[in-house]
């Protein structure tokens, strides 16, 4: 095997597919293994629907801003459609304590509960500030004050009604997928810097027409070898390159280039053997940082009920579910699907019932809240990320304290190792995070030999 400018990529993510794309580009000998049948590992489209309806049941949203993941869409002239913004829009609803409605309405709550929440917005923006680097949040001036606390700590100081700081705990539960206890404040800070600076900006995002998982299917139809139902078991780091073992059926195969690239979920990395061990840094942050849960469960109705009732689908509630979203908003057709979004401690309830128990529950939530709604489902999927064995998490929620111990590791190689995924980005949890930390990964790579 021929080790000179060569590099095995473990993973078919996006983070895996883009720096393989980079250094397959650049000249480099690159081979791919990846566990699953299929590439895309968390970008994952589901066509469990009746007239070639889609459903996203991993990445759904691509922001206005994440020009990586854009710039593939063009590439390959994968058609875009716009969704309305992932923070907030006008027809969302709520569903709190037995009510339901949109939530600036004051005959159903009582007070002005779309403008309760926006003050915890304004309170965010103003927490931004106390990072004013995001990509450096460990250098942040009150970085350990910071990390040291929860963003429940901090939506608990918050003065507005008890609902609007509810409605705000299932933004957490939703975004990043985690409970508010377990989130670090500073790791807040530094998301509200990178996003959330400037209250009341409602940017559009878009899904890729006919799947997202057409993204991560076009890089890999251009790399040479890309090895399925590859699961990597161990990596053996030596002083002139890398030599990978990766379990195929029921054979144990070996291949040796001069890098690697570890672009899977820490959480499936802690299965990995290591030799010479990982340093120590790396170790640590290999076996303690921490992600999150999370389900979806997709229903397609007949008839797109909620439109009459000047509902948008995006609905925050109480409830075992948290937060619904219409999955087909970005296309004309007649039916339509709702998905249930549920991160966070109500994620992790979820994951450990039975698919049809899991789908049963979500019916069941938006039957109440919409009676005669289940006589127009059609066709029902679920997913449940932890369940997954080539994931086991939904992407990486970093809890308190973690952020000043971890931080820099996250970005550091280990020998001829680096280390690229969702978790090793200032973008983290998103496909374009992901992408950015491959294509680093293998710049750094490039960078060393050029
Ligand atoms: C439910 C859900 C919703 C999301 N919504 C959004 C969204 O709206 N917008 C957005 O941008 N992002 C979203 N994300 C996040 C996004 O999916 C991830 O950030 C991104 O896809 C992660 O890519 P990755 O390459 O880092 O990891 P993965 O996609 O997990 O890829 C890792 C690959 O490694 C493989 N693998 C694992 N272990 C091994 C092994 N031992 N050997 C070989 N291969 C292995 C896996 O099978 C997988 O294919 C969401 C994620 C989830 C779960």
């Amino acid at each position: 095997m021929k080790k000179n400018r060569s590099v095995t990529v473990i993973g078919a993510g996006m983070a895996g597919l883009s720096a393989a794309y980079e250094l397959h580009r650049a000249g480099w000998q690159v081979t791919v293994l990846e566990a699953r049948g299929r590439v895309g590992g968390r970008v994952f489209s589901m066509h469990n629907f009746s007239n070639g309806l889609i459903a996203e049941g991993g990445a759904e949203f691509i922001d206005k801003d994440h020009t990586r993941m854009l710039g593939f869409a063009k590439e390959f002239h994968l058609p875009l459609g716009e969704v309305g913004s992932w923070q907030g829009q006008a027809d969302d609803w709520d569903a709190y304590e037995g009510k339901a409605g949109n939530s600036n309405d004051t005959n159903i709550w009582g007070f002005d509960l779309g403008k309760e929440v926006d003050s915890i917005w304004t309170a965010l923006a103003e927490l931004s500030k106390q990072v004013p680097d995001p990509q450096h949040p460990e250098s942040a001036p009150n970085a350990k004050e910071l990390d040291q606390q929860s963003a429940a700590d901090w939506i608990n100081r918050q003065a507005a009604h008890p609902l609007a700081r509810m409605a705000f705990a299932d933004h957490i539960r939703s975004e990043y997928t985690c409970e508010p206890e377990n989130f670090s404040l500073l790791d807040l800070a530094r998301n509200s810097a990178m996003y959330y600076s400037k209250p009341g900006l409602y940017e559009p995002t878009y899904r890729v027409i006919g799947g997202n998982d057409q993204i991560p299917r076009a890089i890999a139809s251009v790399l040479p070898d890309l090895r399925l139902n590859a699961e990597v078991t161990s990596i053996n780091d030596q002083t002139d390159g890398v030599t990978v073992t990766y379990k195929q059926g029921n054979s144990f195969q070996t291949i040796s280039s001069s890098f690697a690239i570890l672009a899977i979920p820490l959480t499936t990395a802690r299965l990995i053997e290591f030799n010479p061990p990982l340093p120590q840094a790396h170790q640590r942050m290999v076996n303690e940082i921490s992600y999150g849960a999370v389900t979806k469960v997709m229903i397609e109705y007949r008839k797109r009920f909620w439109k009459a009732k000047g509902w948008n689908g995006r609905l925050s509630t109480d409830q075992q579910i948290v937060l619904t979203w219409e999955a087909t908003s970005h296309i004309q057709s007649e039916h339509g699907i709702l998905t249930a979004y549920t991160g966070g401690g109500p994620g992790a309830k979820l994951s450990a019932l039975s698919d049809q128990e899991r789908i049963n529950l979500a019916v069941s939530v938006i039957e109440k809240i919409f009676p005669g709604s289940s006589d127009l489902i059609e066709n029902t999927a679920t997913i449940a990320w932890i369940n997954e064995p080539y994931s086991r998490c939904s992407y990486m929620a970093l809890a308190p304290g973690q952020v000043t111990s971890h931080w820099q590791t996250l970005f550091a190689p280990a020998g001829h190792l680096y280390f690229a995924g969702e978790h090793a980005t200032i973008y983290q949890g998103f496909m374009e995070g992901a992408a950015e930390s491959g294509q680093r990964a293998a710049q750094n790579i490039i960078g060393i030999t050029s």
